[in-house]
């Protein structure tokens, strides 16, 4: 008989211990929620799906003081690829201090991460799946299915950050909709017989597209891209069905056997039609799925993380202002929505159609030109995020925070480290008067940095600032220059604060 037990000291329940929400769960910690992922896993996968972390990911890491970490020992690239063309997009373009992806295989991150948030206290239940949710108008109830029985969680929130097939974007009845798949990916990391004269990278053939690029110095990992025949939901790939799609799509097997991972999956493209349903939010894959090329499921999910944590703390707290929590799916959809648009683009001219050999040529040469090439570069590595936030007009109002436009005459990059704490943070830039004295109502949740002195703006022409409100997403939420009135400043920055850390 299965045991029933409530446990009622919960702020927040996050299903699924992935990457998205195991960094949530950082989050809620660092602003004092309490906190319980549940994992279906008895144990993290040993299989990584992704292998990359984009340059927002690494600025937003940096915030945390975590991106030593992630860098610690791994490995580099200015390049990347869009859909696989000749010409290659250069991160190293980037207005950025992290201009180039990082190699950091899908269970490094997951444990990088699960290493982060249990230092902060996060609590991770493995090996407990999530069966059923309920809200009513005082909190959510999970239903558990755990070692030792089935029991009952009870929280103010529920998180689904539990990938494509959520449960929780089901129970609450959000609607997933999108492109079904057309083009089926089937995945192997096997060992090759003939290792040296296996291709590196993409490869377009007549029949669709081949990955392969070397795992480790056995194992590889191969996936062709087959535009014709596609697998039935729920069927399991088999070697045999590997070996015979390389031989379709690339023209021998190159005598992959031994796989230590198969697996598949399509190019359908979908997006909750909502984040928010009352108590219920989702995140990462559960908000939004599409194919995996550029390397940007982990990222996008990542930042769906770091945009919702201190909104839904804030909440939890009780001084969430109105539309606060909500602001949340406002801001996260769009970006979701440019993804799923880029990488329906690169399927497109992924098609092993003649004519679109034409049209690659065609975009391998707009490749060459730098605007576009940055436009690529900008684009996958989602440094060109930025929100429609109301308030003052100014040039960085809703845009991230950059490091290089605040810098000490010693080269060292001011930001990063004030927001480590994950609170909202002021800097005080021209020893102004009114924002010190505004921003004394707002000290317990905002963190301010008075007097910081030889900050100049990365471009000289550009008129020094008088202040800078970030939130503790990165994101600037009120920013004024030098030449701002007293009153500007005293209004702009106090309904800033109103609008984003409550009533003071
Ligand atoms: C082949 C491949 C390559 C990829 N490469 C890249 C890449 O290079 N870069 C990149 O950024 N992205 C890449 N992605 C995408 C990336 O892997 C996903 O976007 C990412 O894993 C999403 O993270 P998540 O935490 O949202 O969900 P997931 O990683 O799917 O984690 C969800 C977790 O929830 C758990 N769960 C599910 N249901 C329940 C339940 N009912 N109860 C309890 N637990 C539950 C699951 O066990 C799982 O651990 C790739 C994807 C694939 C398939």
């Amino acid at each position: 008989m299965a045991t029933e037990l409530f446990d009622r000291d919960v702020d927040v329940v996050i299903v699924g211990a992935g990457p998205v929400g195991t960094l949530l769960a950082a989050e809620l910690r660092m602003a004092r929620v309490r906190v319980v992922v549940l994992e279906r896993l008895p144990e993290r996968s040993p299989h990584s799906k992704a292998f990359g972390l984009h340059a927002r990911s690494l600025e937003s890491l940096d915030r945390r003081g975590l991106v030593e970490r992630f860098c610690e020992g791994a490995r580099s690239w200015n390049n990347g690829h869009f859909a696989g063309l000749d010409e290659w997009v250069d991160f190293s373009t980037l207005d950025s201090n992290h201009g180039y992806a990082l190699l950091s295989e899908q269970t490094r991150t997951e444990r990088l991460l699960e290493e982060h948030a249990l230092e902060v206290g996060a609590e991770i239940r493995r090996g407990h799946e999530a069966t059923a949710v309920r809200q009513d108008e005082d909190g959510v109830e999970v239903g558990v299915s755990g070692p030792d029985g089935r029991y009952t969680l009870r929280a103010k929130y529920v998180v689904g950050c539990d990938g494509g097939r959520s449960l929780v974007r089901r129970e609450a009845g959000i609607g997933f909709p999108g492109t079904g798949g057309r083009v089926t990916a089937r995945l192997g990391d096997v060992v090759l017989a003939d290792r040296e004269n296996a291709p590196m990278g993409m490869e377009r053939t007549e029949r669709g597209l081949l990955f392969c690029v070397p795992l480790d110095d056995t194992y590889h990992r191969i996936s062709t891209f087959d535009f014709e025949r596609g697998k039935g939901p729920g069927e399991e790939l088999t070697m045999d069905e590997l070996t015979t799609s390389l031989r379709e799509i690339w023209g021998c097997d190159m005598g992959a056997h031994s796989p230590r991972w198969l697996s598949w999956f399509t190019d359908s493209a979908c997006q909750a039609d909502r984040y928010r349903e009352g108590r219920i939010l989702l995140a990462g894959d559960a908000a939004h799925t599409h194919f995996p090329v550029g390397g940007q499921g982990v990222n996008l999910g990542l930042q769906d993380a770091f945009n919702l944590g201190w909104k839904l703390a804030a909440a939890v707290h009780g001084w969430a202002p109105e539309g606060l929590l909500d602001s949340y799916d406002k801001e996260r959809q769009a970006p979701a929505r440019r993804v799923l648009a880029n990488t329906r683009a690169q399927i497109a001219l992924m098609n092993p159609d003649p004519y679109v050999t034409q049209l690659r040529e065609l975009f391998t040469d707009l490749m060459r030109k730098e605007q576009v090439n940055r436009h690529l570069a900008e684009m996958l590595s989602g440094v060109t995020v930025r929100y429609e936030l109301d308030g003052p007009k100014h040039r960085l109002l809703g845009d991230f925070a950059r490091d290089l436009e605040l810098r000490a005459d010693d080269g060292k990059s001011l930001l990063p480290e004030h927001l480590h704490g994950a609170t909202g943070v002021l800097l005080d830039l021209a020893d102004r008067p009114e924002v010190s004295e505004v921003w004394r109502e707002w000290g317990e949740r905002v963190l301010a940095v008075e007097r910081v002195r030889h900050v100049r703006a990365a471009c000289d022409q550009e008129p020094e600032l008088a202040g800078l409100l970030v939130r503790p997403d990165g994101y600037v939420a009120w920013a004024a220059d030098r030449d701002a009135s007293g009153a500007e400043l005293r209004d702009g920055l106090g309904a800033a604060l109103a609008t984003w850390f409550g009533t003071a």
